[in-house]
């Protein structure tokens, strides 16, 4: 791995000279929609010109419009690296995972907050990722704020996160792992309290033919399209058998190339609502969820098990466990259904948490590698939803976890 600054983009000086009080880029007075206050703007851009780039050269692509000037482009430029950096330092100091990503965040006060990944071992509960410390660390910065500004109005519905400038410590734009949230942060990422859909990721990629630099956006509605989508009423009037199928053409498409049919789909749903019906298990959250699978032909089934409020089992994942035990192998299913209660209940809050967990399919999809044949079926009031995993997140959407295999 190669962590030093890179050498392909020549320094250009002579073009970049940011005299904050000079430039006429930085002179404008008219507010755009998404203008960053002045104060926030730096007064100089140290890393963009250590880093040797030119601003100029850089170009902004989003897969939807951004209207971004040439001072927002600059300032993205510099917040990258700022993660890029912190990312690197991550690792020269000896990060157990010798990988190192970061993320610049910036709120909707336009205040930027600056967080690395940290892992004590490789247990998923030890470890939180550039993302999430990220977020962990603006949410600590913005309530110190109100403190220090004996700021008594704001709330915590204030906290909104616009951007997350996201690097890795390898070779800027050379990294595609940089820009995708693991499965843990893709679960974060799907709430919308503080996010959404229109929060964008900000990373730089590069075209490995011209090494011509880009700065990217997408939207969090980019990867995961299914978010904000309130899936679910599980108290149907109707049976399953009597429930018109509503088909995805992604779904569609892995149904004619593994051969699955409707009764295949219906079958594995019943089996999910007969988990759901059985359940008679102490529910903290006051939620129940029945998942069935179908793998290699075999259903397996799983409830969703309370240890606590927030501590449970997922039932995919705890269904998928018992398959592979029975196979006694790493087998992943074709289908997979949910069947359960929408809202969870506690100390009388009744939030929509929702039912397909998305930290359970984007670990499905990332060890899989990148498994894009998973059928996954519910009922949605009176129809059965077919959809396919690339519905709830498209293609190579999912950070790859390069210790696993
Ligand atoms: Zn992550």
């Amino acid at each position: 791995m190669n962590i030093s600054p890179i050498k392909i983009f020549q320094p250009n000086r002579n073009n970049f000279k940011y005299s904050l009080k000079n430039s006429p880029i930085f002179r404008g007075s008219g507010k755009t929609e998404d203008s960053f206050e002045k104060k926030s703007v730096p007064c100089e851009f140290p890393l963009t010109k250590k880093y040797g780039l030119n601003i100029q050269d850089i170009e902004v692509k989003s897969t939807n419009p951004i209207a971004i000037s040439d001072k927002q482009k600059a300032l993205f430029v510099e917040k990258l690296l700022e993660a890029h950096e912190l990312a690197k330092k991550n690792v020269e100091t000896g990060n157990i995972v010798q990988l190192g990503f970061a993320s610049n965040l910036c709120l909707s006060d336009n205040t930027w907050h600056l967080a690395t990944n940290f892992n004590n071992t490789r247990n998923d509960i030890s470890s939180i990722c550039g993302e999430r410390s990220a977020i962990v660390v603006a949410y600590n910065d913005f309530l110190k704020k109100l403190i220090k500004d004996n700021d008594t109005e704001t709330t915590q519905d204030d906290f909104k996160i616009k951007y997350l400038a996201m690097s890795s410590a390898k070779n800027i734009g050379e990294d595609s792992n940089a820009s995708l949230p693991c499965a843990d942060c893709l679960s974060w990422l799907n709430t919308a309290r503080f996010l959404d859909d229109e929060t964008k990721i900000a990373f730089f990629t590069k075209d490995k033919e011209t090494n011509k630099l880009f700065l990217e956006f997408k939207t969090l509605k980019d990867i995961l399209p299914m978010r904000g989508i309130d899936l679910i009423d599980s108290k149907a009037d109707i049976e399953l058998d009597e429930m018109p199928f509503v088909f995805t053409d992604d779904a569609k498409r892995i149904m004619d190339e593994k051969g699955i049919t409707n009764e295949n789909i219906l079958n594995t749903l019943k089996e999910a609502k007969n988990a759901y019906t059985k359940d008679e298990f102490t529910s903290f959250s006051n939620q129940k969820i029945g998942a069935g699978i179908s793998v290699n032909g075999k259903f397996y089934t799983a409830s969703k098990v309370d240890w606590s409020k927030r501590w449970f089992v997922e039932p995919v994942e705890f269904a998928i466990a018992k398959s592979i035990e029975d196979f006694n192998k790493f087998v992943t299913p074709e289908i997979i259904a949910y069947y359960g209660d929408n809202e969870t209940k506690c100390e009388n809050a009744v939030v929509d948490d929702g039912i397909v967990s998305i930290r359970t399919l984007g670990r499905i999809k990332a060890i899989d590698k990148d498994n894009e044949s998973l059928v996954v079926t519910i009922n949605n009031n009176d129809e059965i939803d077919v959809r396919s995993i690339n519905d709830f997140m498209p293609k190579k959407s999912t950070f790859k976890q390069s210790y696993l295999k």
